[in-house]
């Protein structure tokens, strides 16, 4: 079994839009095809935004892209489909609406943002922002500014299936060998709440479940649907242990300093949450692993 969950009829429907968006995609055209195709059978053709001149939203309407960070290996947030080079997820759709909102024409241009190198490529310019599961806290805070949270994730545990070792919580590491990511909160908070642990560090969470995979760790920490995402992918080899021990409110990253376009992105996903688009989004990515489409959070501006 691959699912743990069959798509509703109308997830199913929703699934073939997205289809024929990519198909679109495919055919010559960007992510904003699939926008504009949608407006124009939706009625009346998107109209151009008007932005304060110099804001970051209007240079990126006018070079017409939008450069994201965002992960490759994450099924359910990004995923870079080795086969068609496509990138799908909640935050790839996320990103998707938020270029969206600055122009309709506007294209998203993806780049992997493994969890130790976020803040540097904000800081370096070489994206315009980062949506890849990006906990807000304040050290983080110190380099970049955040948008949202747009979703609450909570650290958590998979192991092999039938949990041959009884890890039942984050005490259970001790002594283990367990995995997580460099530069992410999962591999600070694991040395914090089981010092004993022998924790394995990697640059990206897929190299973490294929060692799992071939035994040379016990146990992978980090946030709970990033797990789900992998345990699809395992295809019933792994599992959740599920009893989560932190939460993760997920942001979006932006240069320290551009509260402007902070606060754009923070109109843009209380619209979303208004109009049904995070819940749709939502529905056709991470709600195929996870059975309830939760509440979205408060948008926090500080
Ligand atoms: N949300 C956590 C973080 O931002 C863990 C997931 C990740 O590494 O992307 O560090």
């Amino acid at each position: 079994m691959t699912r743990t969950r069959t798509p509703s009829r109308a997830g199913w429907l929703r699934a073939m839009a997205v289809g024929l968006a990519l198909v679109a995609v495919a055919c010559g055209g960007g992510a904003d095809d699939a926008t504009t195709t949608t407006t124009a059978a939706g009625g009346a053709p998107a109209q151009a935004p008007e932005h304060p001149e110099g804001s970051t939203m209007a240079q990126v309407q006018a070079a017409g892209t939008l450069r994201v960070g965002t992960k490759f290996d994450q099924p359910g947030f990004g995923l870079k489909r080795a086969t068609t080079g496509e990138v799908e997820g909640f935050d790839v759709e996320i990103a998707r609406l938020i270029a969206e909102a600055i122009g309709p024409e506007v294209e998203v241009e993806f780049t992997e943002s493994p969890s130790a190198v976020r803040e540097q490529l904000l800081e370096n310019g070489e994206v315009d922002m980062v949506v890849a599961t990006y906990t807000i806290n304040d050290a983080r805070k110190e380099r970049v500014g955040f948008a949202g949270p747009y979703y609450v994730a909570g650290q958590d545990i998979m192991v092999p299936a039938g949990n041959p070792l009884g890890i039942e919580g984050v005490d259970d590491l001790n002594g283990k060998r367990v995995c997580s990511v460099g530069g992410s909160t999962s591999v600070e908070n694991v040395r914090t709440m089981a010092p004993e642990a022998q924790v394995t560090e990697f640059d990206v969470y897929s190299k973490c479940a294929d060692a799992m995979g071939d035994g040379r760790i016990d146990a992978v920490t980090t946030d709970n649907t990033i797990l789900l995402g992998l345990i699809e992918k395992s295809g019933g080899k792994y599992e959740l242990v599920g009893n989560p021990f932190t939460t993760e409110p997920y942001g979006i990253g932006v240069p320290k300093d551009d509260v402007e376009f902070r606060n754009f992105i923070n109109d843009t996903l209380e619209d979303l949450y208004a109009s049904g688009e995070w819940a749709d989004a939502y529905e056709r990515t991470l709600g195929q692993f996870v059975d309830e489409i939760p509440e979205p959070p408060e948008v926090d501006r500080y």
